[in-house]
């Protein structure tokens, strides 16, 4: 069977991949995006939603500020509605953290360089501006730069936004084997369908080292899946994405509410990911731990009914920062995975910068933080 040719093949439609085939279309390259479920069917389409910069590290800032750029413009960019809410993110801490306090306030003073402006509250001012907050939470960095989206709709946006722009999208295909022949990669699915392009783009998540291990490339990842939930919908009151900075894992919830009314919530344990069968289940305890602790930040959410618990398969590195960027190994080959809980905000300017450096050969973004060499067994 003769293998398909194109310019690019990106393995993987969760929003890197799917970003990543949308920017590089619009650059007028020929991509094959290929996904073995459905595109946005794992972390991309059933995580929190939350849209915030601040926390990440400050290198991570100039890469997460064109993300910021990108979900400005998203709706007319996919020309979808992507429920894009630039309503605020702020990160709060509990009396008696006053070293969490001052780490916070540090960070919004070094962010301010690097483009993020948060501002920093204290009680009983931040009570008297967010009056569902409860009475522990002492302090808050809050930027009206950031929020939330739903992200059920962004990865196949962006997928069916690159399928307009020329981009061959196909579902259910799971590609099983990868080679570098020459100039060109062969890239062949179960059903023994093959394609070829001088460019490979890996954005398979929590299962990429299945495929980077046939570079010679093992991935030391592990899989997660972070606890989620939403309530039934009540008057709408809570317009910042929240979120509590903590070194306790049980204490870190965060909550954010839609327009509709339900609140979703998440955070605190995490259950161990299934990749195989990509079901990551949610423990009940967890759960339960959840409910302790959201009620800590928002009284009033103690009261309201879940309507629903989920979770998903994430890929952790050891460092918690992903990997992105060329493969150090082999030419033409790009890797975009293990975004360690938090890739939604940064996918889009992951998927614009990718595309850039394969179009031009260069970006401004400096992706050296980001390398698989950091392991020293890669
Ligand atoms: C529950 C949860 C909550 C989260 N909350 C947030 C948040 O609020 N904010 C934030 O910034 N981040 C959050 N994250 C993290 C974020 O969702 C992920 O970092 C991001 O979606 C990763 O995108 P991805 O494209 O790398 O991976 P994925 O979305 O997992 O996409 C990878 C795709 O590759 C496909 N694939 C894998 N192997 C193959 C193969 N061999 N052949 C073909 N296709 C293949 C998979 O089927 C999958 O669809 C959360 C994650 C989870 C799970």
């Amino acid at each position: 069977m003769r293998a398909q040719a194109s310019d690019v093949i990106v393995v993987g439609g969760g929003i890197m991949g799917s970003s990543t085939a949308f920017f590089l279309a619009q650059r007028g390259l020929s991509v094959t995006l290929l996904e073995r479920d459905l595109v946005g069917r794992h972390a991309s389409g059933v995580n929190y939603g939350g849209v915030r910069r601040q926390g990440r590290p400050l290198y991570q800032l100039p890469l997460a500020n064109r993300a910021s750029a990108i979900w400005r413009r998203a709706n007319t960019l996919l020309e979808a509605e992507v429920e894009y809410l630039q309503s605020g993110h702020m990160r709060v801490c509990y009396r008696g953290s006053d070293r969490d306090a001052a780490a916070m306030e540090q960070y919004a003073i070094d962010a301010k360089e690097y483009g993020l402006n948060l501002e920093y509250l204290e009680a009983p001012e931040l009570q008297a501006r967010f009056p569902f907050l409860g009475p522990e939470v002492m302090a808050g960095s809050l930027s009206m730069e950031d929020g939330h989206a739903n992200p059920r709709l962004v990865a196949p946006a962006f997928a069916r936004a690159a399928g307009r722009l020329g981009a061959r999208v196909e579902e259910n295909i799971r590609i099983v084997a990868v080679e570098k022949v020459a100039d060109d990669f062969r890239v062949e699915s179960a059903d023994q369908r093959q394609f070829r392009a001088p460019v490979l783009v890996l954005a398979t998540g929590a299962w990429a080292g299945e495929l980077t291990a046939q570079f010679g490339e093992p991935v030391p990842m592990t899989s997660w899946g972070p606890t989620m939930a939403v309530t039934e919908p009540v008057s709408y009151g809570i317009k910042p994405s929240l979120g509590v900075y903590t070194a306790v894992a049980k204490e870190s919830v965060y909550c954010r509410q839609i327009p509709r009314g339900n609140i979703i919530f998440g955070g605190g344990y995490k259950a161990p990911g299934y990749p195989t069968t990509g079901h990551t289940r949610v423990r009940p305890q967890n759960t339960l731990a959840q409910l302790e602790e959201i009620r800590r930040l928002v009284p009033e959410m103690g009261q309201l009914n879940i309507i629903r618990v989920w979770s998903g398969t994430e890929g952790y590195m050891p460092d918690g920062q992903p990997v992105a960027g060329p493969s150090e190994r082999v030419s033409g080959l790009f890797y975009a995975f293990g975004f360690s809980g938090s890739g939604f905000q940064i996918g889009p300017g992951v998927g614009e910068t990718l595309a850039e450096l394969i179009a031009t050969g260069a970006t401004p973004i400096d992706l050296s933080h980001y390398k698989l060499s950091r392991f020293s067994f890669a």
